[in-house]
């Protein structure tokens, strides 16, 4: 990478840490097994609808052993908005026994160790390992993808190729953060169909063909 390519992606993260120094998803959690059954739930569907099932299952089954207790019927009865909630309850049951039985009911902190448990694969391991436990990962969901590709951080056609290009090229001292800037910046200014280019801070450093500023 050109020196003038790295000033330019530094840059565009130094705005974004700026703007929202602390960031933080939209998923609600009190601790490692909450994020990692909120961040299962979450797959096809909207952090809202997680957030609006997910109090009232914590209260209910804080940890691995309540979960378990309650059993898939009762999961169930408590994600039955949320989509996919027949195979969600039954991994979030299971991931619950396994947690008990091969991690003394705690979450692991490595990735083979997470994504052995049922229901949680690549990306979510990536989000837990960021998010709970502070690691440099990336999850690259269609939020990171488009907008790693529109910044022109990223090439990849596939998440997991964008994420390996996005270890290469994000500035370590950004690491912590950059998912949750990523992730938030797509969600609510580099929309799909209508990026917001007109107020979007970093406009002045991308790269996109197509910015929409008027
Ligand atoms: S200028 Fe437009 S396309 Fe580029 S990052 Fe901002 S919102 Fe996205």
């Amino acid at each position: 990478m050109s020196p003038k390519e790295k000033r330019r992606i530094s840059t565009i993260f130094r705005i974004l840490k700026q703007d929202n120094p602390e960031p933080r998803g939209d998923l609600v959690f009190k601790n490692p097994f909450e994020l990692l059954v909120a961040v299962v739930l979450s797959a096809q569907a909207t952090d809202v609808s997680v957030n609006k099932a997910t109090p009232a299952l914590f209260e209910q089954a804080p940890d691995p052993q309540a979960m378990v207790d309650l059993g898939i019927d009762g999961i169930r009865e408590h994600i039955r908005s949320i989509g996919l909630f027949n195979n969600k309850a039954k991994n979030i049951h299971a991931l619950s026994q396994e947690l008990l039985d091969r991690f003394a009911g705690e979450v692991p902190q490595n990735r083979p160790d997470l994504e052995s448990l049922p229901g949680v694969g690549r990306k979510s391991a990536n989000v837990v390992l960021n998010v709970a436990f502070g690691q440099p990962t990336l999850a690259v969901d269609t939020h990171v993808f488009r907008v790693a590709h529109r910044l022109g951080f990223a090439t990849g056609k596939t998440p997991t190729a964008v994420e390996k290009q996005l270890l290469q090229v994000v500035p370590k001292t950004y690491m912590d953060h950059a998912h949750h800037w990523m992730i938030l910046h797509g969600r609510y200014i580099c929309k799909a169909r209508k990026p917001e280019c007109a107020a979007c801070l970093i406009e002045r450093y991308c790269t996109f063909t197509e910015k929409k500023t008027s």
